[in-house]
């Protein structure tokens, strides 16, 4: 596969180069957009409305599907975990959670996750390696087809979360590449806007990211009040504080759309910093900066083995989220899915227990 072009990975015009150079004519590149992204279809054999001559002569140079599904596991909740493997044997992992109006899908941008997040099994594995802009795209492909089949219709319904592995603003340009070519009309159809991309605070991508003109939404992780806490949590503190970050995010509300906000995450550790003094530090840091179109994404912590924090309790959690909302700040508690199957935030790290239930492909 290595040296075989990733046709799924391929922009419009990417694919209308490489169409014209092995000789044939442009409109064949929009034959194969429709059929690897409208269509969903994972090998070029299946493309029957090309040539099979030109289908042979493809699948010489190029391939379509390059990750492979290890295992499947579906949680009580109904959310799936998909523990993929990339051709050179990474790992990556893809979790599809339903509710009753919409259904998200939470794909990886790396491999692995080179920030040292210390609440976070991710952070385990380290970085293995950043994903192309094919295993990016493929990872959604992979699930729809696994939930709805391998229908024709554009999912119009689903939402992305760039909140799997990896820090998805250490592999920016394939990661806004991907979601671009997932927006294509004659394609996915999944528009920017219902994408969100969640950083732990990689500031000059932030600047970066306000700039774009057709660009998801965006969460920040933020986990402290403090850069005394934050610096323990989330190492990435250290090179970016909570100063640099917060005037980062200032930038970033100027150029929010009319009606658009964006969102602060911040994880709940029992006992850490989830206080009634936490949750008034951090309304007040808001206001110091200005943040006014925010929310906050409250996650209670889903633990594991061999993380030491405990759960701050359901009581403490609704205290927490008073406290902000009688301070001016809009909160949401995230119910956690997909705890019993390792699918959670924080819980991607290649687990393949055997006494996980797995449903075979
Ligand atoms: N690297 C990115 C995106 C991945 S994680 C980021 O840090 O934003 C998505 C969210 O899950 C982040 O807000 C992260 O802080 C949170 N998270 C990580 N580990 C967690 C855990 N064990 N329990 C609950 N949330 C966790």
């Amino acid at each position: 596969m290595s040296d075989k072009i990733h046709l799924i990975g391929l922009n419009k015009d990417e694919l209308a180069k490489f169409v014209l150079k092995i000789g044939e004519p442009k409109y064949r590149a929009s034959q194969i957009f429709k059929g690897l992204h409208e269509r969903r279809l994972r090998q070029i054999e299946e493309i029957t409305d090309l040539p099979k001559s030109f289908r042979e002569k493809l699948n010489e140079t190029s391939t379509t599907s390059t990750l492979e599904v290890e295992s499947r596991y579906v949680s009580e909740d109904g959310t799936r975990r998909f523990l993929m493997k990339t051709h050179d044997g990474y790992p990556v992992e893809t979790v599809f959670i339903p509710t009753e109006k919409r259904d998200t899908i939470c794909f990886s941008s790396q491999s692995g996750c080179p920030l040292k997040c210390d609440f976070c099994l991710t952070a385990k594995l380290g970085l293995l390696r950043n994903l192309t802009v094919g295993e990016i795209i493929e990872q959604i492909v992979i699930v729809l087809n696994d939930v709805y089949g391998e229908a024709n219709e554009t999912p119009h319904g689903t939402n992305l979360v760039a909140m799997g592995a990896g820090e998805p603003f250490l592999n920016f340009e394939n990661l806004i590449k991907a979601i671009e070519i997932m927006s294509e009309e004659d394609g996915l159809f999944i528009v920017p806007n219902r994408i969100t991309v969640s950083t732990a605070g990689i500031v000059p991508k932030i600047y970066e990211f306000a700039k774009l003109e057709k660009r998801p939404h965006l969460a920040i992780s933020l986990s402290a009040p403090n850069d005394e806490l934050r610096d323990k949590l989330m190492p990435i503190n250290k090179k970016w504080d909570i100063e640099e970050l917060l005037q980062a995010a200032k930038e970033f509300q100027n150029s929010l759309r009319k009606g658009e906000r964006f969102t602060f995450e911040y994880v709940l550790l029992g006992g850490i910093n989830d206080s009634v003094e936490h949750a008034l530090d951090l309304a007040k840091l808001l206001k110091k900066y200005n943040l006014t179109r925010v929310k906050i994404n409250l996650i209670p912590h889903n633990s594991a083995e061999p993380l030491e924090y405990k759960p701050t309790s359901w009581d403490q959690v609704e205290k927490f989220k008073k406290t902000l909302e009688e301070n001016g700040v809009s909160a949401y508690v995230r119910t956690p899915r997909g705890r019993d199957i390792f699918a959670a935030c924080g819980q991607l790290a290649a687990k393949s227990e055997p006494n996980l239930v797995q449903i075979a492909n």
